[in-house]
């Protein structure tokens, strides 16, 4: 099933991703929701907040880059950084930000802890692209956007962007729902 994309000020984002204590069915099934949403809005990575749950895990392929076609999806769920170190600029841009994107710093090299899809505990290094998605899926989890790690003034710049994405004035060509939309529904 599809979910709509809960973009930037909705309520979703007003409060932490709880620790996911039930590995059952329900979470198998929405696993694979989250998976049909992200790659119906041709994402390489989605968050649980991004559908409006608050949990903590996330999904990502980043098998469609090119240089990463021999890649298997990942699920992470409960995930932490144990470390980080150097660090590398690339553009991103985020299905909850439609027609925003900009450069942002990241590290390079990760050590991270998370629960996979087969529900089992694993700690591994990541490097390159999968470093940077897993930040950025991490951060969401954090109740954090790509754009909070860009500079005050370059902020200030987006800002109207940022209210027009909360009134549903940007196109996405995926199901969203906006700060507006909640409104009017109350
Ligand atoms: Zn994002």
């Amino acid at each position: 099933m599809i979910m709509p994309i809960h973009l930037y000020g909705t309520r979703v984002w007003d409060g932490p991703a709880k620790k996911v204590t039930k590995f059952d069915d329900k979470l198998v099934g929405l696993i694979r929701d989250m998976f049909e949403t992200m790659y119906n809005a041709d994402g390489i990575g989605l968050a649980a907040n991004q559908v409006g749950l608050q949990m903590s895990f996330a999904v990502m392929d980043i098998s469609v880059m090119e240089d990463y076609a021999g890649e298997k999806p990942l699920v992470v769920i409960n995930p932490e950084i144990v470390e980080s170190s150097g660090e590398y600029v690339m553009e991103e841009g985020c299905l909850s930000v439609p027609g925003i994107r900009d450069e942002v710093t990241r590290a390079d090299r990760l050590v991270v802890r998370f629960t996979d899809g087969n529900f089992e505990r694993v700690e591994t290094e990541l490097t390159g692209m999968w470093a940077r998605v897993f930040q950025h899926e991490y951060d969401h989890l954090q109740q954090k956007f790509f754009i909070n790690r860009l500079s005050g003034v370059k902020r200030q710049i987006l800002k109207p962007k940022l209210s027009k994405i909360k009134r549903n004035e940007v196109k996405s060509r995926y199901p969203v729902v906006s700060a507006l939309d909640e409104k009017k529904s109350g």
